[in-house]
């Protein structure tokens, strides 16, 4: 089996690996790039002739893993979709929803997906052509992320290689976001590629300590009501949302939050993808894959018995219900005439698009009102700006079409940590290495490939593993060597590009 790097490399967006085993073609995912100059290069073509690739298989549903992948329908792919049950629900929401927002494909192209999910991916070998399998492998990063482990025929023996997909911040054992599982350990067999987003990142122990996320929250909620002001708290649809309703939650539940305060979740790709994690988190409630000990723990719930899984299931519907008066939806009136004291949970992350981008046009002139960050922004967005507006005074904030200067914006700008669904360095290596075993009985046998980071956080990652890797043998390839090269799995050795057979017309399966 041979491998093409196409992406991401240097970057953290456009995740996209080409496999050819003998003549049959796949790719592990197949994603967008995203930030500054990544609209251009997501409308040139791809890097390979769609028609000719047999598969995709998809470790998780953000779209700089998926994104891509109804334009390669439009482009004459007709092959299926791998991926889990989670996975594809949370993906067609969001290809739905970015439809609307580019035009990068349409709905048509959306509907085109031929989502293939089987139930025992994640207990078993499935069979994905003669001599090669998969299995997936949890990785707690957001529901159904999967790493993935390809099993193959390579002269006389087998040989395998994982992808990471998206490592999550919870060891085996326990994660401290409520709403995923902890990363599951397995044998990465021969190869193994893992990204690297947070490879240079070494975070405090506050930042996995739900109780400190907790006490944080309740400051600025009881802050926000004591200056009868708005607390903004702009999330990613996808998990983020959900922890910090959950949290919410909890702290109500504690009678830690003022029983008066109207919390108000306003997005609308995020109400849809609560949908999706409440049916799901009510169905593993009952399974013994379900396994977070922090959410258990802090509901203070003993997970055995029939009465405390109805006492999950209530929690979870409260958490993640719009129903009741508290955790209502805005109506554009509503959203214009809201005023202070109010908690408004709402879609953008970034705050460069979705409903956080009206309340900023209305509040951030407000020395009452507080925003609250709860994830990465880049430089160059708005959340960005408003994190560097103290020490550049030349920025002007453009919300809703209404530009602002450092010194008009008189609310609050503050971070609240804990929430980041990536693992930092210490989490990357443990997922590979196994790091707080000697024996070292999980990692990949004959080669790490670094990518998925910004160059600074793959070599910190490479130079961190390298002692680990070198003891074992273990050769690291830091993305700056992996290029535009094919590398051949089977004779373990960088090599000539596969000569191109004809294009199949159409795909086999
Ligand atoms: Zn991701």
């Amino acid at each position: 089996m041979k491998i093409k790097f196409h992406g991401p490399i240097g970057r953290v967006t456009g995740s996209a690996y080409e496999l050819h085993h003998g003549d049959y073609r796949f790719l592990v995912d197949c994603g967008q790039r995203q930030g500054p100059g990544s609209s251009s290069s997501n409308r040139g073509g791809f890097p390979f002739d769609p028609r000719s690739i047999h598969a995709v298989v998809l470790t998780h549903a953000h779209l700089d893993h998926c994104g891509m992948i109804p334009r390669l329908y439009q482009r004459g792919f007709r092959g299926p979709v791998y991926c889990t049950h989670e996975t594809r629900d949370l993906a067609r929401e969001v290809l739905r929803d970015s439809a609307k927002l580019d035009s990068l494909h349409t709905l048509d192209d959306v509907n085109r997906i031929k989502w293939s999910v089987p139930a025992d991916l994640r207990s078993k070998e499935v069979r994905l052509e003669d001599d090669l399998t998969m299995r997936f492998f949890e990785t707690g990063h957001i529901l159904g992320a999967c790493a993935v482990r390809f099993t193959f025929q390579a002269g006389d023996g087998k040989r395998s290689i994982t992808f990471s997909g998206d490592v999550g911040p919870g060891r085996a054992g326990g994660s401290h976001l409520p709403l995923l599982p902890s990363r599951t350990r397995f044998d990465h067999g021969d190869y193994t590629v893992v990204e690297s987003t947070y490879g240079a990142t070494v975070r405090s122990a506050f930042e996995a300590d739900l109780e400190h996320r907790l006490d944080r929250l309740e400051l600025e909620v009881r802050r926000c009501r004591h200056q009868r002001g708005v607390l903004i708290i702009p999330c990613f649809a996808i998990g983020r949302t959900q922890d910090v309703l959950f949290d919410l939650h909890l702290l109500t539940a504690r009678d830690r939050l003022p029983v008066d305060l109207p919390i108000i979740l306003d997005a609308g790709l995020a109400t849809r993808i609560n949908g999706i994690y409440a049916a799901e988190l009510r169905r593993r409630a009952r399974r013994e894959s379900w396994s977070n000990h922090a959410l258990f723990d802090a509901l203070r719930i003993v997970v055995d018995g029939a009465e405390a899984r109805a006492e999950i299931d209530e929690a979870l519907a409260r958490t993640l219900s719009t129903e009741s008066n508290q955790w209502g939806a805005l109506t554009k009136e509503d959203r214009d005439r809201l005023v202070g004291p109010a908690v408004v949970v709402t879609g953008g992350g970034m705050c460069d698009g979705g409903f956080v981008q009206r309340h900023l046009a209305r509040h951030l002139t407000d020395p009452s009102c507080t925003v609250l960050l709860t994830g990465y922004a880049t430089p160059s967005s708005v959340a960005g700006q408003l994190q560097r507006m103290n020490e550049d005074e030349d920025i002007a904030i453009c919300v809703a079409d209404r530009f602002l200067k450092p010194s008009e914006v008189k609310a609050r700008v503050t971070n609240l940590r804990g929430y980041s669904a990536h693992a930092d360095q210490a989490g990357l290596l443990d997922w590979v290495f196994g790091a707080d075993s000697t024996s070292h009985a999980f990692a990949p046998r004959r080669r790490l490939f670094v990518t998925h980071g910004e160059p600074r956080a793959s070599r910190a990652l490479v130079k961190a593993a390298d002692a680990t890797a070198r003891r074992r043998g273990l050769v690291t390839t830091a993305h700056d060597r992996i290029g535009e090269r094919w590398f051949d799995l089977a004779r373990d050795t960088w090599c000539e590009a596969p000569t191109a057979g004809g294009a199949a017309i159409v795909a086999r399966r």
